[in-house]
């Protein structure tokens, strides 16, 4: 019976919680290896207003909470610490843990990836409050403010066009004097008349006690430095999947995205991906969520081949 089977998940952002729902729901006897600092990238985020089912939007840690009891009510066992390594070489795939080593007859790797910070002390106090790294989510609360982009690449771009939506003015700032962004999105940034690009100036800070009033800029030659008065600074600097301890044990883009073969599987047998660790397009709660549905599904199928 599949039911004797052990699910082992790493992660517990959207996608590793539904795994979670729907592998215990499945009788799979799931553990979640949550990490010391659970809840993924919706910890950072407050109102999340895109989150089908909730009209009146629901802050990112509650969701998370909610989706964790709902994972706790069907049985999964959630264990407080991070990931250390794996070894998908035997029979039972072993994770390890400074609490120990957990073994499974399925994995399902949820670990996500983590927003690139420019690491400025401002940026981080103010994280939440005007400073974002995400305009598909907070666009929507800079309706009629000016606000600034970070970055130079295709998210960059493509963030200052979609946050022209709503704000008055988009600032796009890089810190080069080229893009490295695609052709199509720099012509359509140049040619958009809410946006003004800064090339050639980093930023030094982020202005504001509570919530953001501004940016202080340097130029990279001259070293001048410049204050602009905006209300949001949206950091479109690159993401980072977390995917070091699989190095060398699961098939990577060169980015270091774990790619997938059949379905939601890797490039071992008996190990599934979910979420934004495969996903560097979407990104989205909602998308993290489904294919943690979707991972959760071949893998109860994987487990049922197993004992027939
Ligand atoms: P990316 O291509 O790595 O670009 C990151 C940008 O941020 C670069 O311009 C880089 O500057 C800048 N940057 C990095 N660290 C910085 C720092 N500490 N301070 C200031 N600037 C910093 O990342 P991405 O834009 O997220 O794109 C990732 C991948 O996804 C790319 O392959 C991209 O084509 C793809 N993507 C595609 C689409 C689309 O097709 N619609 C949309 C989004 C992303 P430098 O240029 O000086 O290195």
């Amino acid at each position: 019976m599949s039911e004797n089977k052990k699910v082992v998940i790493i992660g517990s952002g959207p996608a590793a919680l539904t795994a979670a729902i729907y592998t215990s729901r499945a009788n799979l006897n799931p553990t979640c290896i949550a990490g010391y600092q659970p809840g993924g990238q919706l910890m950072l985020t407050s109102e999340v207003e895109n989150f089908p089912g909730f009209p009146e939007g629901i802050l990112g840690p509650e969701l998370m909470g909610n989706m964790r009891r709902q994972a706790e009510r069907f049985g999964t066992k959630f264990v407080e610490a991070d990931a250390v390594g794996v070894d998908f070489t035997g029979p039972l795939h072993k994770v390890f843990t400074d609490e120990g080593v957990y073994e499974g007859d399925a994995v399902i790797v949820a670990t996500g990836a983590s927003a690139m910070w420019l690491e400025l002390p401002s940026e981080e106090r103010l994280r939440g409050r005007g400073v974002s790294s995400c305009a598909t989510c907070d666009g929507f609360f800079f309706r009629g403010k000016e606000i600034a982009v970070i970055g130079g690449g295709d998210s960059a771009l493509e963030e200052a066009l979609f946050l022209t939506k709503f704000a008055t003015k988009v600032n796009l700032i890089h810190r080069r004097d080229k893009f490295r962004g695609s052709k199509i999105m720099q012509d359509n940034a140049f040619a958009n008349p809410k946006i003004t690009i800064i090339l050639n100036h980093a930023v030094e800070e982020i202005l504001g006690e509570n919530h953001v009033e501004g940016i202080r800029l340097r130029h990279a030659e001259t070293g001048e430095l410049t204050d602009l008065a905006l209300a949001g600074v949206f950091v479109a600097i690159g993401h980072r999947p977390n995917t070091t301890i699989f190095k060398g044990h699961l098939e990577m883009t060169e980015n270091g995205y774990i790619t997938r073969q059949e379905n939601s599987g890797t490039s071992v047998r008996g190990v599934f991906v979910a979420g934004d660790v495969n996903d560097f397009r979407y990104r989205q709660a909602i998308t993290a969520a489904g294919s943690g549905c979707a991972a959760a599904l071949d893998a109860e199928k994987y487990l049922e081949a197993l004992v027939s």
